[in-house]
Formats: C-alpha cells, sequence, structure tokens
C-alpha cells in the first residue's frame, strides 16, 4: 500500500530532522546540511543519505549512529545508511537558521564560501608562482559582533573549527571554518 510507505517516509524526515550534530548540538543535522536525502530505494528499503563535513571528521560514525538509534526508536526498521561524497559537503549548505543557531551558541558561523571554488576549465595555463590565497574575512564575534578579531589557533575545540578571540571584549571563541 502506498500511502503506509509514504508514511513512513515522512516519519523517517521527521526523526531525523531533530537529530543534532554531535559536535554542535544546537543544530541538526539537516541543518548543517549532512543529511542530504530520505528516500525509497528501488527494492522499497528507506534509504538515508548523508554526507561527511570535513573529510576524516571522527563524527560521521557518531552521525550514523544517531541515525540508526533515532529510526529504531521510530520502529522505521529495516532502512540503509549511504554515505556520499559528491558533491562534496561545504559549509554553503549550512542553512540560514543554524547560522543564526551557531552564533547564540557562541560559534562563529562559516563567513562567505571556501574560497577554493573549482577553477573554470577555460583557465589559460600560466608559468607564474601560484598566488597565496587570499585571507578570508575575520569572523565577527558572536558575543559582541565585533570584527575586531584575530586567530590564535588553526584548529580549535575540533579540526573543523579555528580558534578565535575578540580584541574588543576578549572573549575567545569557536570559527566554523568555511569549506
Ligand atoms: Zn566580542
Amino acid at each position: 500500500m502506498q500511502a503506509t510507505a509514504d508514511h513512513a517516509l515522512e516519519r523517517a524526515w521527521e526523526v531525523l530532522e531533530s537529530v543534532p550534530d554531535p559536535e554542535i548540538p544546537v543544530v541538526s543535522i539537516r541543518e548543517l546540511g549532512i543529511l542530504r536525502d530520505v528516500r525509497r530505494a528501488d527494492d522499497g528499503q528507506i534509504e538515508v543519505i548523508i554526507t561527511p563535513t570535513y573529510s576524516g571528521c571522527p563524527a560521521m560514525s557518531q552521525i550514523a549512529e544517531d541515525v540508526a538509534h533515532a529510526l529504531d526508536a521510530a520502529a522505521l526498521a529495516p532502512y540503509r545508511i549511504a554515505t556520499t561524497l559528491t558533491p562534496a559537503w561545504t559549509t554553503d549548505w549550512i542553512t540560514d537558521e543554524a547560522r543564526e543557531k551557531l552564533r547564540a551558541y557562541g560559534i562563529a558561523p562559516p563567513t562567505g564560501n571556501c574560497g577554493f571554488a573549482p577553477q573554470s576549465a577555460e583557465q589559460p595555463i600560466t608559468f607564474i608562482a601560484k598566488p597565496k590565497p587570499k585571507p578570508l574575512p575575520a569572523p565577527a564575534c558572536p558575543h559582541c559582533g565585533s570584527q575586531h578579531t584575530e586567530r590564535l589557533a588553526q584548529f580549535g575545540s575540533t579540526a573543523c573549527k579555528a580558534l578565535y578571540r575578540c580584541i574588543d571584549c576578549r572573549e575567545p571563541f569557536d570559527y566554523f571554518k568555511p569549506y
């Protein structure tokens, strides 16, 4: 019965939309763009597509586990969880509401995009030294909004973040690096 099947799929979306990110529990994996799709595979099984964030982010196996727990709790088995690497995850997939939540949580959301967008195929070949990547604009302080911030460390509490400090209010904060 098609109607029943659709209900299960809707329910799966519902429970998965509230699965929090294991590292930043104020935002969900859907809001971060990690949860890509929940669909019926050709064999009728529910298939959940997730895309890892930064390669090697150790949170990924935790996320798959959390997804499985949520589906089990909602009695939605059988299902399968597939990881897809293409298209690669980028911080551009983080929703606006999630950026707000990150800021409220004390993490500066990524500014702009990653800055290493794929080059056009028509790019002429030149033999000059590779230009240094343009420094990204400093993230605004999530506490007071000041643009006057400095980087303390390339890596913050996790590899995905850098540690910054606000020069005005002196508060340190994590910056979710654009990627
Ligand atoms: Zn500040």
